[in-house]
């Protein structure tokens, strides 16, 4: 992004923020669907972004997926790589989410985990399914590094964010 739209997003999220009149620390406490509406109302947060700024301001046990632990969750069969991301990040997070529970410390770690092994070891396009440790249960793993047989990438999640 040009460091003069940067700029602009700055001001917006600064107005807002002063019209809202109160800290990001109290909206993030206010009722899920509410302070979701509102934090969408930032530049650049969408539905996922929302999430993470509940999550880790430790407000709600979300998962607030990003593009690597989506794309890892897919290739575990907890949804299908939709061409529109936020097709894909709905279906999926609302498959995962009941396994989530209620603890904060959990989500987090959740989310940090799924992270780390989409950059690591379920990459976009060379996923190490032979170093993977779900590989046996990975409906997507590549031939021989599974009993499933499957094809990693066969489920890609494409979306860069
Ligand atoms: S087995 Fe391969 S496709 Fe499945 S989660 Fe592991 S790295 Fe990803």
């Amino acid at each position: 992004m040009l460091p003069d739209g940067r700029v602009e997003k700055l001001l917006r999220a600064a107005t807002l923020a002063a019209v809202l009149e109160a800290p990001l620390s109290k909206v993030v406490k206010r009722p899920l669907l509410e302070a979701r509406r509102i934090l969408r109302r930032f530049p650049g947060v969408g539905e996922p972004g929302a999430d993470r700024l509940l999550l880790f301001s430790r407000a709600r046990p979300l998962l607030g997926l990003e593009s690597n632990g989506l794309r890892v969750l897919v290739r575990l069969g907890f949804g299908q790589d939709h061409p529109h991301y936020a097709r894909t990040w709905r279906e999926v997070t609302a498959r995962v989410s009941p396994e989530a529970g209620d603890s904060v410390p959990f989500a987090l770690r959740a989310h940090l985990v799924l992270r780390h092994h989409g950059q690591t070891l379920c990459t976009r396009s060379r996923p190490r399914c032979d170093a993977c440790p779900l590989s046996a249960d990975c409906p997507s793993a590549a031939p021989g590094a599974g009993p499933h047989g499957g094809r990693a990438g066969s489920k890609h999640v494409s979306a860069s964010r």
